[in-house]
C-alpha cells in the first residue's frame, strides 16, 4: 500500500525493518527496547545519541535545549503558555487554519490571547504581515508553521518576531526542510507525522526563556523540570525515542535536511503542477506562495467540489493501493500527505492516477 496518511502516517521501510530486526533483542541485549529501564544505561546512550542528531541534523543553536513530552502538540498549546506567561499579559497568536486556532483557543485558559488579525474563512492563506497588529508587550507570538488540514504553510520564511520570541507548531513539517531559529523561542511538535510515532512531543526552548512558569504548571508540562532532568523527570515515551532515532538516522543517510527537502520540493511540485495544468478539474484553494509542500490539498471537479467524482478518485487510488487520501472532514475533498518516507515513485503512482482520471472524465 501506498499511505497517504496525514499522521500517524507512513514511516521508511528501511526504519521498520530495522524496527523488525531489532524487536526481540535490542543492540544485543537480549530485549526489547520497550522492556528496558528508561534509567538504564543503553537507554540513556539512546536518549543522548537522539538529542544529538536533532541539533545536528536541524542545526540546533546552542542557546536551544530540546526536551522529550507528552500529550502531543496539544499539550503544547497549553504548556506554551503555561511556561512562557512569565510577568506579560498576554500572546499574540497567527491563526491561518484549524490547529493555530485550536492552539489560541486552549492558550485562552491561561494567558490572554490577542488574535494579530482577523482571520477569515475559509482559510486559503497567510494575511499580509504588514496588516498585522505589531506589539512589542506580547510573551511570544505564536505560529502554525504547517496547517495540516488546510495545507497552509509559512514558506520559506517565518512570521517577523516584532521583538518577541516566535513559538513555531511544526508537527506537520518537521524536519521536512532545514530550519532558522532566527528569533524563535520555541519550536514544538508530535513526532507522528515526520519523525516516528504518536507519544512523543520533541519542544526545543531557547534558554533564556526557562524558570517563567505560571505556578499551577503541571510538573511534566514544566520545561524547567523536564531540562533539570534531561526528560526522565516521568518515564518516557521510551519506545517513540527510539522509533524517532532511527527516523533520524534514515534522514542522515539520505543527506540531510536539505536532500530531503529538494526531494519534498520534487514531489509537491508534482502534484501542484498536475492541479494548476488541469484546466480547473483539479482545484487547489490554497494562496499558490503558501501551499504546503507536505499536505496537499484539492478538490475535484471545480473549485466547490463534485463529491461523486472525489468519492470514485478514491474509490480508483484505493484499487491501486493508494490509502488515506480523504480530506479533512472539515475541509473535503482530497488531501495527499507527502511527508518525507513518501517516495517520489509513490508520488508519481499518484500523479499518473490524476491524469488516468481527468482523461476518462473529460469530454
Ligand atoms: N499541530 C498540528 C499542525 C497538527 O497537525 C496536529 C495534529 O495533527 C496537532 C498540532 C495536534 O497534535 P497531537 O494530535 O499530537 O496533539
Amino acid at each position: 500500500k501506498i499511505n497517504f496518511a496525514a499522521g500517524p502516517a507512513k514511516l521508511p521501510e528501511e526504519v521498520l525493518l530495522k524496527m523488525q530486526e531489532e524487536q526481540l533483542n535490542f543492540n544485543g541485549l537480549g530485549v526489547s527496547v520497550i522492556e528496558m529501564s528508561h534509567r538504564s544505561k543503553e537507554f540513556g546512550a539512546l536518549l543522548n545519541e537522539t538529542i544529538s542528531l536533532i541539533r545536528e541534523l536541524m542545526n540546533v543553536p546552542d542557546n536551544f535545549e530540546i526536551l522529550f513530552m507528552q500529550g502531543g502538540g496539544t499539550g503544547q498549546f497549553a504548556a506554551i503558555p503555561l511556561n512562557l506567561k512569565g510577568s506579560h499579559d498576554h500572546a499574540d497568536y497567527i491563526v491561518t487554519g484549524a490547529w493555530s486556532s485550536k492552539a489560541a483557543e486552549e492558550a485562552e485558559k491561561y494567558i490572554k490571547v490577542k488574535k494579530v488579525f482577523q482571520p477569515s474563512k475559509p482559510y486559503v492563506t497567510v494575511p499580509d504581515q504588514e496588516k498585522w497588529v505589531h506589539d512589542e508587550k506580547a510573551a511570544y507570538l505564536y505560529y502554525c508553521a504547517n496547517e495540516t488540514v488546510h495545507g497552509i504553510e509559512f514558506s520559506p520564511t517565518a512570521p517577523e518576531s516584532h521583538n518577541v520570541p516566535l513559538v513555531a507548531d511544526v508537527s506537520s513539517n518537521f524536519m521536512a526542510r532545514p530550519f532558522d531559529f532566527k528569533d524563535h523561542g520555541v519550536v514544538f511538535g508530535g513526532a507522528q507525522k515526520n519523525l516516528g510515532a504518536a507519544g512523543l512531543t520533541i519542544v526545543i526552548v531557547r534558554k533564556d526563556l526557562i524558570g517563567k512558569q505560571q505556578a499551577i504548571t503541571p510538573a511534566v508540562f514544566s520545561y524547567k523540570e523536564m531540562i533539570a532532568n534531561n526528560s526522565l523527570y516521568n518515564t518516557p515515551p521510551t519506545g517513540g525515542i527510539y522509533t524517532t532515532n532511527l527516523v533520524l538516522k534514515w534522514i542522515k543517510s539520505k543527506g540531510g535536511l536539505q536532500a530531503i527537502y529538494e526531494l519534498n520540493l520534487q514531489k509537491s511540485g508534482l502534484i501542484y503542477g498536475i492541479i494548476d495544468n488541469s484546466n480547473g478539474f483539479y482545484h487547489c484553494a490554497v494562496d499558490k506562495s503558501y501551499r504546503s509542500i507536505m499536505n496537499v490539498c484539492f478538490r475535484i471537479g471545480g473549485a466547490a467540489g463534485n463529491e461523486d467524482l472525489e468519492a470514485e478518485f478514491l474509490k480508483g487510488a484505493a484499487e491501486r493501493n493508494m490509502i488515506s487520501l480523504k480530506g479533512h472532514r472539515s475541509v473535503g475533498g482530497i488531501r495527499a500527505s507527502l511527508y518525507n518516507a513518501i517516495t517520489l515513485e509513490e508520488t508519481q503512482v499518484l500523479a499518473t492516477w490524476m491524469n488516468e482520471f481527468q482523461k476518462a472524465h473529460s469530454a
